[in-house]
């Protein structure tokens, strides 16, 4: 339930409000607009059914919310959520490049990937130190060693950096390494996952499961949001089909799709999505069109030789040029980058 504050609602009428959302056992959510206070209640709506709030002082209206996930929609909160990462902001005009390999593989090979994609205009460091393989003999991460890597280059390049976080029991030791955790495809739906992530107050990278529906990441999202932490990117990337000529399909639909439906950013993922390098750049440049906020994009230096994703890896030249590609389409459609 959504209840609207008039714009000179007193504090004490909010203060009311907010005891009764409370009182009720449901959780008040504040959202602070240009001009009024929204306040949205968080729980079983039907405990607050025989309440007469539309006459409580200082309201406006109260509307039942409709979509099955509450504090992410649209009807909750009109604007785009905008999400603040040491300088750069996520969800604004501005197109987020995050790049980097897929694994953390040492310490100089994250220096020289971070150092180039930098240079060509990524502004998030992507690298992972715990890594979910289909395989349990292959690659698993460098784990701890990946984390002091990936903190030694976000300091020195100076950029924030993203890196998948896959056990609760990891959150704390992640927590002081990475500016974003990435959940990934796989733990979409790893309830207890996103609960703890909720409680946390960094933002949260979450990537759409292989076969999840909008409506599933959506719910994902408001598992997260429900526990107080709605600084969340979305991010499409690729789901299951019958088509084998790609890792995955790139749903591109859900793009313009979740805009409607949610004020979270959204990014897409284009190496996970096709898993094959050639075309990335192409779906970077229809992913910018359709309206994402950014991409997700894996370079390695030798991609024949990296330990993970290899075959969707861009070279750094490549990706480059990539950058200049996408930088062409965002100007096209009033964004930068
Ligand atoms: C990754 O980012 O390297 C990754 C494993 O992604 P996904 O969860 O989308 O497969
Ligand atoms: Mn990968």
């Amino acid at each position: 339930m959504i209840i609207v504050m008039k714009p000179d609602a007193a504090k004490k009428d909010i203060e009311h409000v907010l005891k009764t959302i409370r009182d009720m056992k449901l959780r008040p959510h504040i959202s602070k607009g240009k001009e009024r206070m929204i306040i949205g209640a968080i729980g079983d709506e039907r405990n607050l059914a025989n309440i007469p709030l539309t006459t409580f002082a200082g309201v406006e209206k109260v509307l039942p919310i409709l979509s099955p996930y509450k504090v992410v929609s649209r009807e909750f909160k009109k604007e785009n959520t905008l999400i603040r990462v040491n300088g750069v902001t996520i969800g604004g005009k501005k197109i987020v490049i995050m790049a980097g390999p897929c694994s953390i593989e040492g310490r100089e090979m994250l220096m020289e990937i971070g150092k180039s994609v930098k240079s060509s205009g990524a502004t998030i460091l992507r690298g992972g130190a715990y890594k979910p393989r289909t395989s349990p003999y292959s690659f698993q991460g460098m784990g701890k060693e990946g984390l002091e890597i990936l903190k030694e280059a976000k300091h020195l390049l100076k950029m924030p950096v993203v890196t998948e976080i896959m056990d609760t029991r990891d959150i704390d030791l992640i927590a002081d390494y990475t500016d974003i955790f990435q959940v990934g495809a796989r733990n979409m739906q790893n309830f207890s996952l996103l609960k703890e992530l909720g409680s946390t107050n960094k933002p949260i990278l979450l990537k759409r499961g292989l076969s999840a529906t909008i409506k599933e990441l959506l719910m994902s999202a408001e598992y997260i949001a429900s526990k107080g932490n709605d600084k969340i990117i979305l991010c499409e990337r690729g789901i299951r089909t019958f088509e084998t000529e790609t890792r995955n399909t790139l749903d591109l639909n859900a793009v313009p799709v979740l805009k409607k439906l949610t004020h979270l950013p959204v990014i897409v993922d284009p190496s996970h999505a096709t898993g094959r390098r050639d075309i990335v750049a192409t779906m970077s440049m229809a992913a910018i069109a359709a309206g994402a906020d950014g991409i997700i994009v894996e370079v390695h230096q030798q991609p024949e030789k990296a330990l993970s994703d290899g075959e969707q890896s861009l070279k750094p030249d490549e990706f480059k040029q990539m950058v200049k590609a996408i930088s062409r389409i965002a100007r096209a459609i009033g964004r930068t980058i």
